[in-house]
């Protein structure tokens, strides 16, 4: 059993290592001490090794620092998207859980998520087994664009790093929170947000994520 901590010195080092390619990871830009009781830990259970002062991963470790990364990313989408909880609550909460999601919730609570690529914040979701194998499952977010006619719900995100797309779709109201009811997803995908009709293409209505259901739909 991993301690939180060591868990968190993972998490962390793969976020450096990895995802932000610095070339190595000292303990200086760790915040760390070389004795500390989570260090060690982190050595003897062969997550990592010390060489030169710096920490350098297993492979083992890589994958573990990997997991952590996105169970804490999810357990981000869930709290803002399903519970909206945000801001400094939902960082402090998303630590926590992060260590709770072990082996395979996380692929459910990714699956019941609409398998999202990224967190609130806009960092990249690492994909787990369920991203590949992504059917029709009980999904409490999903894309509206494989919403069926007459489904409703309130939207959840945007997902797009498109500052057009995103400006355009906010001109229409497609903002988080808005109410929304598929009429039509063939040939063009049609709407109805608030009291009027839209309609974008696929690859707009694959950016926006809709939690479905909801106390009265968009009637
Ligand atoms: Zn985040
Ligand atoms: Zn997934």
């Amino acid at each position: 059993m991993t301690s939180n901590k060591a868990e968190e010195i993972l998490e962390s080092l793969w976020v450096k290592l990895e995802e932000k390619k610095i070339p190595s990871a000292s303990f200086e830009i760790m915040g760390l001490k070389k004795d500390e009781e989570a260090v060690k830990e982190i050595v003897s259970s062969g997550f990592a090794e010390i060489r030169n002062s710096t920490l350098v991963f297993t492979d083992k470790g890589r994958k573990l620092g990997r997991d952590v990364v996105r169970r804490h990313r999810l357990a981000e989408r869930l709290l803002e998207d399903v519970l909206d909880v945000k801001g400094r609550l939902a960082n402090e909460k998303a630590c926590e859980f992060e260590h709770l999601l072990h082996a395979g919730i996380d692929d459910r609570i990714c699956t019941l998520l609409g398998h999202p690529k990224l967190c609130p914040h806009g960092h990249d979701i690492p994909p787990g087994k369920c991203c590949a194998r992504e059917k029709k499952e009980l999904k409490l977010i999903s894309p509206l664009s494989s919403l069926e006619s007459g489904q409703s719900g309130k939207i959840a995100y945007i997902h797009t790093r498109d500052s057009a797309k995103m400006q355009k779709m906010m001109a229409i109201g497609v903002v988080p929170g808005m109410k929304i009811k598929m009429l039509q997803n063939f040939p063009s995908c049609l709407f109805k947000l608030g009291n009027s009709q839209f309609a974008v293409d696929e690859s707009m209505a694959k950016d926006i994520f809709v939690r479905i259901g909801g106390e009265e739909g968009a009637e």
